[in-house]
């Protein structure tokens, strides 16, 4: 079974996405500090995690047994939880992979005021990007008293009240103490209820979003008997089926020019379990015919899969309808023609200059040719001191 759902996990650093996530999914997948390490470049944290309904009781659990009466439930759903570290690359990498995020688990944690600056970005970023389908989980319930949490709740309500006027009545807070697991399985009855699988067109044009890639063969294998190179990504639309051609845009680099590389599909694995095909949700690894040397080492992180025909336009120039994102914690940054600027479009991270800015639009010259569609989502980010901070957001035209 493939995850249908993607969810981000947002909130203030120390909320304690970690802890839940190993109590939801039983585990996690850290990916992480190897990219903390590479700066600002994306890469996503998954991990998967079963929702189960019981047929006695009808609660919902992240395990098979009723959390409640401990009857054997039925299969629901399979989620993937979406993951990105540090408050800097959440932010960019929820508005650069909006198109992956299908709905947020947002928390609080219950021992502190309540909005921290982090936790009021991150809602800006959730309503910036539409996402209306969340849960907000309070997390740390246990190491405050009854009346401090309903203090820190009527916060987190006036709070949502604030970004989401018109439907913060509806949006689920959840208290949970993920460290010894309690109140765990209201958050998968919250999730089954509140962030619903989204319809998906099955014959639109195939788009992947490749966030990494590797070669899978052992040093000094003998040529006949190489394997292919592996490619590991995020299906945004259509449908990719075992021995299917499709084609890599931008493709391979060549004599200084990317030429578009058509690959088979050899097998698409998803959670380590072999797939006929697969759809949008979660992450999947293809094997390809490809040459193995291109995919090492995540060569192809950023490159997008689409049909013979149809695939992303590849620009060497970008034009972005941007706006300033505004931060508590930056002084207000002004954009300049000649200023150099990280793009973070999808999957793909790009540097560049800026060429020129007029009412509301932004050119950038990029250095490393990117694939992307019109209308993907741009996050830009400016030299602040020492750092590359999140300026700006926006979508190329
Ligand atoms: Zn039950």
């Amino acid at each position: 079974m493939q995850a249908e759902v993607n969810i981000g996990l947002f909130g203030h650093v120390d909320h304690g996405k970690t802890t839940l996530t190993k109590a939801m999914s039983g585990k996690w997948t850290d990916t992480h500090s190897e990219e903390i390490k590479r700066g600002i470049s994306i890469r996503l944290g998954y991990a998967d995690a079963n929702i189960y309904k019981c047929g006695k009781c009808g609660d919902c659990s992240f395990e098979e047994k009723c959390g409640k009466c401990g009857e054997k439930g039925t299969i629901q759903r399979k989620i993937s939880f979406i993951d990105a570290p540090g408050h800097e690359t959440l932010m960019t990498t929820a508005i650069s992979a909006s198109s992956i995020i299908d709905g947020a688990l947002f928390l609080i944690a219950a021992n502190e005021n309540c909005p921290q600056p982090q936790t009021k970005e991150h809602l800006m970023v959730l309503q910036t990007l539409g996402i209306k389908n969340l849960v907000v989980v309070q997390t740390k319930i246990d190491l405050v008293s009854k009346e401090k949490a309903l203090e820190n709740y009527k916060q987190i309500k006036n709070l949502l009240k604030e970004f989401y006027p018109e439907t913060y009545e509806k949006i689920p807070v959840v208290p949970v103490c993920a460290f010894r697991g309690l109140n765990i399985n209201s958050v998968a009855g919250a999730i089954q209820e509140y962030i619903p699988t989204p319809e998906r067109e099955k014959n639109a044009p195939l788009r992947v979003y490749i966030t990494r890639s590797f070669d899978i063969n052992r040093p000094g294998t003998k040529i006949n008997e190489l394997k292919g190179g592996v490619i590991g990504g995020s299906i945004v639309k259509g449908t990719l089926k075992n021995g299917d051609t499709a084609v890599l845009v931008p493709g391979i680099l060549k004599g200084g020019k990317y030429i578009p590389a058509e690959i088979k599909v050899n097998e698409i694995m998803a959670e380590g379990e072999k797939l006929k095909e697969a759809h949008p949700g979660g992450l999947v690894a293809i094997k390809t015919n490809f040459d193995p040397s291109a995919t090492k080492s995540d060569g192809l992180t950023g490159s997008v899969l689409g049909n013979k025909n149809d695939v992303p336009e590849c620009r060497s120039e970008v034009s972005v309808k941007y706006s300033i994102f505004k931060r508590s914690d930056l002084e207000k940054v002004y954009l300049k023609e000649g200023d150099p600027i990280v793009l973070n479009v999808h999957t793909a991270t790009t540097v560049g200059v800026i060429t020129k800015i007029k009412k509301g639009t932004i050119n950038v010259r990029l250095k490393k040719i990117i694939a992307a569609d019109k209308g993907s989502k741009v996050a830009l980010s400016a030299r602040v001191g020492q750092r590359w901070r999140l300026v700006a957001w926006g979508e190329i035209i």
